[in-house]
């Protein structure tokens, strides 16, 4: 240890990326029979960050994420380690279409298709989606020669562009893939954001032979122990996302958490046993030997600023987005049929929802019987001003929306608004290179802090588990 004293480390925010970061601090120091006191620091008064679900009128309602991807493991190894599997749901299995609104209609998107890549031709070739030139073109995927292995990065629209040609991102990969992110595919990087895609246009010379190569079924990418009700390609847990959060602050009994505790500023102490200083608002301080920082990166840009380089920090701009979630009772909208999870809208249709997920249909846990739970989603890059409207414009626009779209004129139980600003990282071309060179360059200017979360190495739930995991082992090797 670097200390005669126990290490000081301290994690600064509270969302998953951060209480994670916690945990695997005291389990592996458990493991290794390492101590430190470790002090999480949150500026709200809540844990969670992102995540916040809602019970209401027996629904169960998610503000923020609604679900995760059980092909990523760290999320269902840490569910395992806290003891919550049984708590695991996955997705209606009849609910599999997901549709396009194109041209004033709902159109069911081309089955097979895996992240907007088709896997089955024969079903792609049906989609009215698309016009004969644009399938023409989409299928040329298999003779278009992959750009050279040079290293370099570009956007996922300049990418997808030149594998399937304009029309198939318009139209397809769009509104699928942006919607992840609320991003502009062609801002957004290929390598930081789907590097799979990369993976297999240099492996197979086409990026749809690729992925039929690497696909497994979602179930059998499933560890064992997932249990067979809950084995899907997306999962949450019964009573919402909120039961990993309280998962983990019960699991959580030797980390002291201090909330309304805003990280102000870190300076290098000068002389002392802990090398640095940390402020927060409101004039308290803590000594630490060891920082991780998983605040939104605009905030760790201030805070890093005097020790290093931040300009990759600030190259991550982040997009404000809003939902609108909309109660019914099922026989008032009887005319609609909820076969499927929901559409999606793309940004050329001009409408104010991005996207709307038959929450009810989708998953059936979180609405009572005869009753139909939708959620609307406001607000990408290029058209965040919907997110910014007051609370009866915003559910006008989104009204007249859910009118036009799907028929549904019905007075809703009741209307739930969440607004998200500056929420979604966007991770700009060249993120991956840029953040290896910062995180190079802190070992150097500020080793012993360690910075991460979503807007670094993936903005998933289960990525930002693995970024907390990340984080731990580097603090701890940082302070042995
Ligand atoms: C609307 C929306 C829907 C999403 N849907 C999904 C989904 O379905 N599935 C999925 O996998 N992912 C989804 N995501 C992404 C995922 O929710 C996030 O990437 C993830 O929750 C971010 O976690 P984090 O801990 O890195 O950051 P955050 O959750 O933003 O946590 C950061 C924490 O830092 C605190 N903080 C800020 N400044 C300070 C300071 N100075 N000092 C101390 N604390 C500070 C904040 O209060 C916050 O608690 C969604 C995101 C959004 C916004």
């Amino acid at each position: 240890m670097t200390t005669a004293r126990k290490p000081v480390i301290a994690v600064a925010g509270a969302g998953l990326t951060g209480l994670s970061a916690a945990f695997y601090l005291q389990q592996q120091g458990r493991e290794q029979g390492l101590e430190a006191e470790i002090v999480l620091l949150e500026a709200s008064s809540r844990l969670g960050g992102r995540i916040e679900s809602l019970q209401k009128d027996g629904f169960t309602i998610e503000k923020g994420p609604d679900s995760f991807l059980g092909r990523k493991h760290a999320i269902l190894e840490l569910t395992k380690d806290l003891g919550l599997l049984d708590e695991l749901v996955t997705t209606n299995s009849k609910a599999v279409k997901t549709y396009i609104y194109q041209g004033g209609q709902l159109h069911p998107m081309p089955p097979k298709l895996a992240l907007g890549i088709p896997a089955d031709i024969a079903s792609f070739l049906k989609t009215e989606l698309l016009d004969v030139d644009a399938k023409f073109r989409a299928t040329e995927d298999f003779l278009v020669p992959p750009r050279p292995d040079d290293g370099t990065d570009e956007s996922v629209g300049a990418f997808l562009e030149r594998r399937f040609g304009a029309d198939m991102v318009k139209s397809i990969s769009e509104p699928l893939l942006a919607g992840i992110y609320a991003g502009n595919l062609y801002k957004l990087s290929l390598a930081a954001t789907f590097p799979q895609f990369r993976k297999a246009e240099l492996e197979h010379g086409s990026l749809i032979r690729g992925m039929r190569a690497s696909k497994p079924g979602a179930a059998a990418a499933l560890p064992d122990y997932v249990p067979a009700s809950a084995r899907g390609m997306f999962m949450t847990y019964r009573n919402g996302l909120r039961t990993l959060v309280d998962g983990l602050d019960n699991a959580l009994g030797g980390v002291e958490r201090r909330m309304g505790a805003s990280l102000r500023s870190i300076r290098a102490a000068e002389g002392g046993e802990r090398p640095y200083v940390l402020e927060l608002d409101g004039g308290g301080e803590l000594l630490a030997d060891a920082v991780v920082v998983t605040v939104p990166s605009p905030t760790a840009a201030e805070l890093l600023q005097p020790f290093t380089d931040v300009s990759a920090l600030r190259a991550v701009e982040y997009v404000s987005v809003a939902n609108v979630v909309m109660a019914f009772k099922a026989e008032t909208i009887a005319d609609m049929e909820f076969d499927g999870s929901g559409f999606l809208v793309p940004i050329s249709e001009g409408r104010t929802i991005t996207a709307c997920t038959w929450t009810s249909a989708k998953w059936l846990h979180t609405s009572p019987d005869d009753h139909v739970l939708l959620r609307c989603y406001v607000g990408r890059s290029g058209a965040e001003e919907g997110a910014f409207l007051p609370d009866d414009e915003l559910l006008a626009a989104v009204r007249r929306d859910v009118r036009d779209t799907m028929g549904i004129d019905a007075e809703p139980l009741f209307t739930e608004i969440t607004r998200l600003h500056h929420s979604m990282p966007q991770y700009p071309v060249g993120h991956v290179q840029a953040i290896a060179s910062l995180r190079d360059a802190m070992l150097q200017d500020c080793p012993g802090v360690y910075v991460t979360g979503a807007a670094f190495d993936g903005v998933g739930l289960p990525d930002c588990i693995r970024q907390g995991r990340e984080a731990a082992k580097k603090i701890w090797s940082s302070l042995i």
